[in-house]
C-alpha cells in the first residue's frame, strides 16, 4: 500500500512541477520594441561642457530582500568565513542621476510598492519587506524630479531585486531603457524565470535602445558608454552575475563613486574576491571583481557602493527596520554628494 502512494505522490508532485514551470515558460510579458539609441551627449558637445560637471545622484532604499546566503557570495570558497554562511536581510537601492543640463536617468527601480515578495513557490522564494511610501515612484514624487526629466533608465540587470518598481516607473515616466543585447536576450527567453528573471515584473511595454554599438574602450573600465557624454556617468559591462550585468562610475565635483550593483553584492565580495555563488558565469564574475579592484587602486578616494551591503544603508531614515547591526554606515541621509 505505502508503495502506492509513493507512486501517486511522486506522480502528483512531478505533474505539480511540470505544470509551474510549464505556467512559468508560457507567461507572456508586455511589448518589446528596439529603437535606435539616444545620444544625450549631442547636447553636451554644443554646451561645451567640461568633466566638472555638478551630478546630482541620490540614493532611494526602496526595502530590503531575504537574500539567500549563496546568492550573495560563494558558499563553496575555502576562504568565506563563517559569520557570511547565512541568509542576510539586504537592501535594495534605486538611483536618480541628474544632469544639470541633460535631465535624469535611473539606475535600477528598486522594489515595488504594497507586497514585494516575489518568486515562483516552491522552486525560489523572495521574502521583502517595505514601507508605504518607499518604493522609487513614490519617493521621486517627493522631489521637483519630474517624469518627463527622466531621459533614460537603465536597469543593471533584471532580478527582481532590481526591477521589481519598473512598471510603476513606466507608468510614471514614458523613458527608454538602456541595456545590453545580452540583457534583452535573457529578458525575452521563454526560460527567463530560470535566470531569475521575473514576468510579472515585465508586463509594460517597453522601449529599448541598446548599448552594444555605443560601447568605446576605455583603459580602466573596459567597454564603456558615457551616458551624458563629458565622463560624469559612465557605465559598462561587469558581466557573471547574470549576462549583461552593468555598473556604474558617477564623477561629481567632490569624487568618484562606484556603483557596483551586483557585481559586488556585499563588501566581502570585494575584500575576499569571492563572486557570487550563483552565477551565469562564475570565470566573469570574476573578471569583473578584478576590475572593480583595478579601479579601486587607480582612482583617488574612489569609494564604492555595493550591491547589496547591509551596513551601508543601515543608518538611513525612512526605511522599515532591519535586523542587522551597522559597525560602519558611511550615510547619515540618503543624498551620495
Ligand atoms: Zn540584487
Amino acid at each position: 500500500m505505502q508503495v502506492i502512494y509513493k507512486i501517486v505522490f511522486g506522480a502528483f508532485a512531478g505533474l505539480s512541477l511540470m505544470t509551474l514551470v510549464g505556467c512559468a515558460l508560457l507567461r507572456p510579458i508586455g511589448t518589446i520594441s528596439v529603437q535606435e539609441l539616444t545620444d544625450l551627449d549631442t547636447e553636451t558637445s554644443r554646451l561645451g561642457m567640461g568633466t566638472d560637471t555638478d551630478l546630482d545622484v541620490t540614493a532611494y532604499v526602496t526595502g530590503w530582500v531575504k537574500a539567500p546566503a549563496d546568492i550573495l557570495i560563494d558558499q563553496k570558497a575555502p576562504t568565506l568565513p563563517e559569520s557570511l554562511k547565512r541568509d542576510q536581510w539586504v537592501p535594495s537601492i534605486a538611483y536618480a542621476v541628474r544632469h544639470p543640463t541633460l535631465g535624469v536617468v535611473i539606475l535600477d527601480t528598486g522594489l515595488r510598492a504594497g507586497d514585494c515578495d516575489y518568486g515562483t513557490r516552491p522552486i525560489y522564494w523572495v521574502p521583502c519587506r517595505n514601507t508605504p511610501g518607499s518604493d522609487l515612484v513614490s519617493q521621486l514624487k517627493q522631489t521637483d524630479i519630474l517624469p518627463q526629466d527622466i531621459r533614460h533608465i537603465i536597469p543593471s540587470h533584471f532580478h527582481g531585486d532590481h526591477i521589481s518598481g519598473l512598471e510603476s516607473l513606466l507608468a510614471y515616466a514614458d523613458a527608454p531603457l538602456l541595456m545590453t543585447s545580452a540583457s534583452l536576450d535573457e529578458v525575452r527567453s521563454r526560460t527567463r524565470f530560470a535566470a531569475g528573471i521575473p514576468s510579472n515584473m515585465l508586463l509594460s511595454d517597453m522601449r529599448v535602445e541598446l548599448l552594444d554599438t555605443h560601447w568605446k574602450e576605455d583603459s580602466w573600465l573596459g567597454e564603456s558608454y558615457d551616458v551624458f557624454g563629458d565622463g560624469s556617468l559612465k557605465i559598462f559591462q561587469t558581466g557573471g552575475h547574470t549576462d549583461g550585468h552593468l555598473s556604474a562610475l558617477v564623477t561629481t565635483r567632490s569624487r568618484t563613486t562606484l556603483l557596483t550593483f551586483d557585481a559586488a553584492h556585499l563588501q566581502a565580495n570585494f575584500d575576499l574576491s569571492i563572486p557570487s555563488g550563483s552565477t551565469a558565469s562564475h570565470q566573469d564574475a570574476v573578471e569583473s571583481l578584478d576590475i572593480i579592484k583595478q579601479l579601486s587602486l587607480n582612482i583617488a578616494r574612489l569609494r564604492i557602493v555595493y550591491g547589496h551591503e547591509p551596513t551601508q544603508w543601515v543608518c538611513i531614515e525612512g526605511t522599515t527596520k532591519i535586523d542587522l547591526m551597522s559597525e560602519n554606515c558611511e550615510f547619515s541621509n540618503n543624498e551620495l554628494e
